[in-house]
């Protein structure tokens, strides 16, 4: 037996065959052409080619896997309407008379070497497409057949990487699992896996090797491991861990409907943390009782340019008239960081986390800021709405949010524009400063969302984008418990209340202590929303103070 270790990043035991999965090596010669206009026509041909193979992928993908994943397909489609890149390819057959084939591997090389050179992550991930869309060039240049699907039933696909034109051609029914030597967490196979639910390990290193091909394995999702022809009692240790699993999930379905109460009798609200209308559906089906945090920004993230009123405003009726009078909180805008967006043109920081993001970026353009203001207080008379700022550091920033809504309100009002009387206001509490001041800001406001992942940060000083700073990372530092229970009872002395919208509220090692402190909400990925009912069902918190004192 042979074990490989990686990062799991969706969970799920995977049982199967290895399909190993070669991108096929096209030997591309430098070849001297006689005549360099009829070469760029065969090249724009080919280009014609591939737009059209890119829209009927972009067509299953939609329906496969829904439009956020499908639309990897539109950016390549746009990608090959690139000038530069176009340019590039035309350049380099016409000045020195070379083959189409060879211009476009020179034009591959010299992108993918600039976007991973590039310091923002999302970039460096798009020289995967550069090389996906070059090498679709290529085949229909060489006049090769598409591969259409490398799948076969219970395969365990592995490869060195994925690029996301090879994932979508998947039968994702035949498909156990993925496990990638490279890849990282934000990568698009590592999203489809988890959209598809599919378990996946990715980042094994250079172990994972094609004479594993058609080998049995077992890939574990939760736990990043990966064994290849695994002995008896692997086997039946992972088997086991698969029909528990599989029992956990079933079970875990007669928890719809039921409330979340402790043995004791305490309560506590669960709600869905979305990024977006695709994530709607599985608010639903998990039963979520409401959403806690709507990260807006992902509506700026996937536009091209400023969405406008309209768009936004049709988008918040959405959820709320989905959710159906449950409440829905929507975060306003928190770009900067790691979350930029070429059309905000923001200045190149030392320190981005610390730098120009969220509500600052809102208070310093208020036109931008009231176009937002202004679509969720009209979409309110559609249903619960409570609106939340996130990284406040200070009173005099929702004394200046404050006085931006109620100009929203007068223009709505004198317009005749609807929109309701009571939408709770929040602050997110995701900075020391704010918890230390949160005895001053909850008399400012209507509640406390704490955003643990920036708490987090902010407190331990770790960058939470920079993978190797997660072994220094203790996510249960007595620091930063004693900073939630500090704004939690903050919260209660003003009579207002206060949630976790951060990953550690579903963190089900500290539900006891989240309960103990009187925590009135957790939002929680929708998948996180049954095994979190099921841990608050399961827990006694009669002796709250010795539950504290064991955290703190
Ligand atoms: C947080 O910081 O905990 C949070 C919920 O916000 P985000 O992860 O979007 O920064
Ligand atoms: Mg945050």
């Amino acid at each position: 037996m042979k074990i490989l270790h990686g990062k799991g990043v969706s969970g799920g035991i995977a049982i199967g065959r290895v399909k190993f999965h070669k991108r096929e090596n096209m030997l591309i010669k430098r070849i001297h052409v006689e005549n360099p206009e009829k070469e760029t026509e065969r090249f724009r041909k080919a280009r014609e080619i591939t737009i059209s193979e890119l829209k009927n992928l972009y067509e299953k993908a939609l329906k496969e896997v829904g439009k956020a994943n499908a639309q990897i397909f539109e950016i390549h489609q746009m990608m090959l309407d690139d000038s530069d890149y176009l340019e590039s390819v035309e350049n380099i057959i016409r000045s020195q008379n070379l083959n189409a084939e060879y211009a476009v591997s020179v034009t591959c090389d010299n992108f993918t070497e600039m976007f991973s050179a590039m310091d923002n992550e999302y970039m460096r991930e798009r020289s995967a497409d550069i090389k996906d869309i070059s090498a679709r060039l290529i085949k229909n240049l060489m006049n090769k057949p598409e591969n259409t699907d490398i799948t076969e039933k219970n395969s365990i696909i592995f490869a060195v990487d994925l690029v996301p034109s090879e994932t979508v051609q998947m039968n994702k029914s035949e498909i156990a699992g993925f496990c990638t030597a490279e890849g990282s967490a934000n990568s698009h196979t590592a999203i489809l896996a988890r959209t598809m639910n599919i378990p996946a390990v990715i980042g094994t290193g250079s172990e994972l090797s094609e004479e594993f091909d058609g080998m049995e394995a077992i890939a574990d999702g939760f736990s990043g491991t990966v064994y290849i022809n695994p002995d008896e009692k692997t086997k039946s240790e992972m088997l086991k861990k698969r029909d528990d699993e599989l029992l956990k999930r079933k079970l875990l379905q007669n928890l719809k409907d039921k409330e979340n109460i402790t043995p004791d009798g305490q309560k506590i609200n669960i709600y869905a943390n979305i990024g977006g209308l695709n994530d709607l559906g599985s608010v639903l089906e998990n039963d979520a009782g409401g959403i806690g945090l709507f990260r807006s920004e992902f509506l700026y993230l996937e536009s091209s340019d400023f969405p406008d009123e309209e768009t936004q405003f049709r988008c918040y009726k959405k959820v709320l008239e989905c959710m159906a009078g449950k409440k829905v909180i929507v975060r306003t805008l928190d770009i900067g960081a790691d979350k930029q967006i070429d059309y905000f043109k923001l200045k190149k920081e030392e320190n981005p986390a610390l730098g120009f993001r969220a509500v600052r970026i809102c208070l310093a353009n208020p036109d931008i800021f009231k176009v937002q203001l202004r679509a969720l207080y009209r979409a309110s008379v559609f249903g619960n709405l409570g609106i939340m700022f996130p990284m406040i550091i200070s009173c005099d920033e929702i004394l200046q949010i404050k006085k931006i809504i109620s100009e929203v309100k007068n223009e709505l009002k004198s317009s005749g524009i609807p929109f309701s009387s009571d939408i709770e206001t929040g602050i997110m509490i995701e900075t020391p400063a704010s918890v230390m001041i949160s005895d001053i800001l909850a008399k400012e406001v209507d509640f406390f969302s704490i955003g643990t992942n920036d708490l987090i940060q902010y407190t331990l000083a770790l960058d939470r984008q920079n993978p190797e700073l997660e072994k220094f990372c203790d996510t249960h530092h007595k620091a930063i418990l004693r900073m939630i229970k500090t704004a939690v009872e903050n919260a209660h002395k003003n009579n207002i209340w206060a949630g976790i919208c951060g990953e550690l509220g579903s963190d089900l090692e500290l539900t006891e202590f989240f309960l103990a402190i009187g925590t009135d909400e957790l939002s929680v990925s929708p998948s996180m929303v049954l095994p979190l009912r099921e841990k608050i069902r399961n827990t006694h918190i009669e002796n709250k103070e010795d539950i504290i004192k064991k955290f703190i």
